[in-house]
């Protein structure tokens, strides 16, 4: 079968080769992957993480089709991956939180991915996509959106509560769209106004005197040390990323005083996968797709992804 690759981190070291399928589980037939920072970074020899093994298949967001049955998962059904692998024998796996395994990490990075014609991959990280979702939102739940529902979830949200969320880019038109369908009062700091189309208030930078229960921010660095100030009293501030920098200072006074908390979240597990597909069948959810893109022109879609203003960028087989 045909799979991207590469030997070594670097754009210009990816290419299209020829590879056996390996591994247990349920054969599935790949049909989109998505294109995210991670990816992006995995590639380009920018991530924290250990890859695993060289020459190594990446792609940790995929959608697909069953090519066999399981136990759940009836053969044709479309499918995608909760890209955590875990143990099930852990403190974290006992309570729930398999995301955070201690002998797990993520799909497609300390294993090869799914830039593949077929994967197999086990039941246990196989979810089916509700009938109604099409194949181009189903693609982007797998990091886009469980990452910002398990944000918004991790701040403890109560209906009209206000919102700020800092960032247009995929999470945040996801955790946009999410936080208005839980009752939130949304409100964004972008320099992309593309959210204002749909009655949000987009601020270029955030006025003095606004103040908000929740902050979203993965944007770290001098950044989040700045949005510190827009949280009200008992206010609680979301990062899932360090997109500007990993150091943030902090006053710690602000803190206290006004009983504050940083909350940090990644991924999420698959109780929150479950609930956000029933959320997403039940709502209308809409995100815009910058770019698609054959998977094999792979170096025209990493070209594209450093470019793009913003929307997804989805490869198809
Ligand atoms: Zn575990």
């Amino acid at each position: 079968m045909k799979v991207i690759e590469f030997s070594k981190p670097g754009i210009e070291n990816v290419q299209v080769a020829e590879r056996n399928l390996e591994g247990d589980g349920l054969k599935i037939k790949i049909v989109k992957a998505g294109l995210n920072p991670l990816d992006y970074n995995l590639i380009d020899g920018k991530v924290v993480y250990n890859v695993n093994p060289m020459p190594h298949i990446p792609g940790s967001e995929v959608m697909g089709i069953a090519m066999e049955d399981g136990k759940v998962i009836k053969k044709g059904d479309r499918v995608i991956v909760y890209n955590r692998i875990f143990d099930n024998s852990c403190d974290m796996c006992y309570s729930g939180n398999e995301h955070l395994c201690y002998n797990g990490g993520i799909w497609g990075v300390i294993s090869n991915g799914g830039y593949s014609e077929f994967i197999r991959i086990g039941e246990q990280n196989l979810f089916k996509v509700p009938e109604s979702m099409d194949d181009n939102t189903a693609v982007s739940v797998g990091i886009g959106a469980l990452t910002s529902y398990r944000a918004l979830k991790m701040a403890n949200p109560r209906i009209n509560e206000k919102i700020l969320v800092y960032g247009a880019g995929n999470t945040g038109i996801f955790t946009v769209q999410i936080a208005k369908q839980m009752g939130l009062d949304v409100y964004v700091s972008s320099r992309n106004r593309n959210l204002e189309s749909s009655g949000i208030k987009v601020f270029d930078s955030v006025p003095e005197d606004f103040h908000s229960d929740i902050i979203i921010n993965p944007l770290g660095g001098k950044i989040f040390s700045d949005s510190m100030k827009h949280l009200k009293r008992k206010g609680r501030i979301v990062t899932y990323g360090v997109l500007t920098g990993k150091i943030a200072d902090t006053d710690i006074a602000n803190i206290y005083t006004n009983e504050l908390k940083i909350i940090g979240s990644t991924g999420g597990t698959r109780k929150d996968l479950s609930e956000l597909l029933d959320l997403m069948q039940a709502k209308h959810f809409d995100l815009p797709v910058y770019r698609e893109f054959s998977l094999w022109d792979i170096k025209e879609a990493l070209h594209a992804f450093r470019d793009r203003i913003n929307g997804r960028i989805v490869l198809n087989l």
